[in-house]
């Protein structure tokens, strides 16, 4: 096994857990934080950390803090020079990271092995090698030759110009089988891969060692490049860093002018009276509605009050159980409370839209209040917008904010690959007390058109 020292960066961009990364020659997969020592980086944001089931952020300080853990991916390496194909464990070749192993034909002067340019995937997120000891054996018919050595493989890419994969192939040169790759992307893979017991996907990714029990999985593999961007799918929660205070504020300050309260309740009563509800065009605004009159006394947090009017809403189907809500989160309910328990599961669990809405919801809170905010990593103040923009603007715009400063962190959760049917999280082993997360801080401007709540 190896570890790469990454600069900080690199880790979100393309480098993260799950990630296959080129290096000097060699390919390596990025293993999960299971594996991984704890970051030194502190980098505290509650309401993110609340977002990943309470564990920590923690970030890379820099280049002496911890390597990220490694394993070579793929293994399967070919000559460019005499053509032999063959897996290259640790145990066989000097393959310190870096260094690419070298050809052990004498008449190929120690040249360099170059990795295998395909690998296998699911939908599921799974990761692994194809078996070219089993490609050339097997012809596209899918019968397999009784021969099975891998000891005499041969990898041919074609001619100068590469790429034309009918002239790329595999062969064993003792019993002459091959097998090229005009069909490698079109169909799924079978026996070229070895599969978790009655699966056709090794249920794995390339750093499980025999001790990892394989996921159940009933998506069959495909081939793609390595280096392609759709087998890496990061995900990443992201969220500003404005006090709690600040961003759970609802229902406290003039959200909302008293007026403008009285002339949505009366257009909400209308909306009863007329017994009509185009739900789905006005359940957002409603939303919003509901979150601003909702009394802070039923609601632990915005959060809860979030969570608790959004889902209701889903089941709305007429004007009047929207006014019934509306009652219902406006007046005193003691100890109605109705948030979901929070559960402390696997990172996997996560609903990664539902928790980045939530997070944006709340900062949107915090724009729409029209409030300068002057916090330590936060700075916003609203322009007049007359003075400076002129009447246009006003038609167009109901408020400007300028944000001189923001803290933005970013929590890693897990990646996908392929069409990203299950998320896999990015700590596999799910036994640690933090999650992988950067920061980097920045300004901005914020802009809200001009437009009646109830119009359209
Ligand atoms: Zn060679
Ligand atoms: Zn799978
Ligand atoms: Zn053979």
């Amino acid at each position: 096994m190896a570890d790469l020292k990454l600069r900080r960066g690199q880790i979100f961009t393309s480098f993260g857990p799950g990630s296959i990364v080129d290096f000097e020659g060699v390919g390596f997969a990025i293993k999960d934080t299971g594996c991984w020592l704890k970051p030194k980086k502190e980098l505290a944001l509650e309401r993110l950390s609340q977002q990943v089931q309470g564990r920590e952020l923690r970030g890379i300080a820099d280049e002496n803090d911890i390597s990220v853990p490694v394993v070579y991916f793929p293994t399967w390496f070919h000559c460019p020079r005499c053509k032999q194909l063959q897996r290259c464990y640790k145990k066989d070749v000097n393959l310190d990271y870096g260094h690419a192993p070298k050809c052990s034909n004498s008449a190929c002067k120690k040249s360099d092995l170059v990795p295998m340019r395909f690998v296998a995937f699911c939908d599921n997120g799974h990761l692994g090698e194809i078996n070219w000891g089993r490609w050339a054996h097997s012809n596209t018919r899918g019968v397999e030759a009784t021969c099975s050595r891998e000891d005499q493989l041969e990898y041919h890419a074609g001619g100068a110009a590469g790429g034309d994969f009918d002239q790329m192939y595999v062969k064993c040169k003792a019993c002459n089988s091959e097998r090229n790759f005009s069909d490698l992307f079109s169909k799924p893979l079978g026996r070229e891969i070895v599969g978790a017991k009655g699966q056709s996907c090794t249920g794995r990714q390339p750093w499980f060692t025999r001790s990892h029990e394989p996921d159940s999985c009933d998506r069959p593999m495909r081939c793609e490049p390595r280096g392609s961007t759709s087998i890496y799918l990061p995900k990443v929660l992201s969220a500003l860093d404005i006090s709690s205070d600040t961003s759970s504020s609802f229902g406290a300050g003039p959200t909302f002018a008293a007026h403008e309260i009285d002339v949505t309740r009366e257009a909400l009563q209308r909306l009863k009276d007329s017994g009509e509800v185009d739900v789905d065009i006005r359940k957002k605004r409603f939303e919003s509605f509901l979150l601003r009159t909702a009394n802070p006394g039923n609601f632990k947090n915005y959060l809860s009050a979030l969570n608790f009017v959004s889902k209701k809403l889903m089941d709305v189907r007429s004007a009047d159980e929207i006014y019934q809500l509306f009652l219902f989160v406006e007046n005193d309910n003691e100890g109605a409370d109705l948030e979901p328990a929070g559960e402390n599961g696997s990172l996997q669990e996560i609903d990664e839209g539902v928790a980045q809405r939530n997070l944006l919801e709340e900062e949107l809170t915090v724009f729409r209040n029209g409030i300068d905010v002057d916090e330590d990593n936060f700075n916003l103040s609203f322009v007049p917008i007359d003075a400076e923009y002129g009447s246009e603007a006003q038609l167009i715009f109901s408020s400007i904010g300028r944000v001189r400063r923001l803290r933005e962190v970013r929590a890693f959760i897990g990646f996908k690959r392929g069409k990203g049917d299950r998320l896999q999280s990015s700590d596999l082993s799910k036994f640690q007390s933090w999650v992988l997360a950067n920061e980097c801080f920045g300004e901005g401007i914020y802009f809200e058109l001009n437009k009646d709540m109830l119009s359209g």
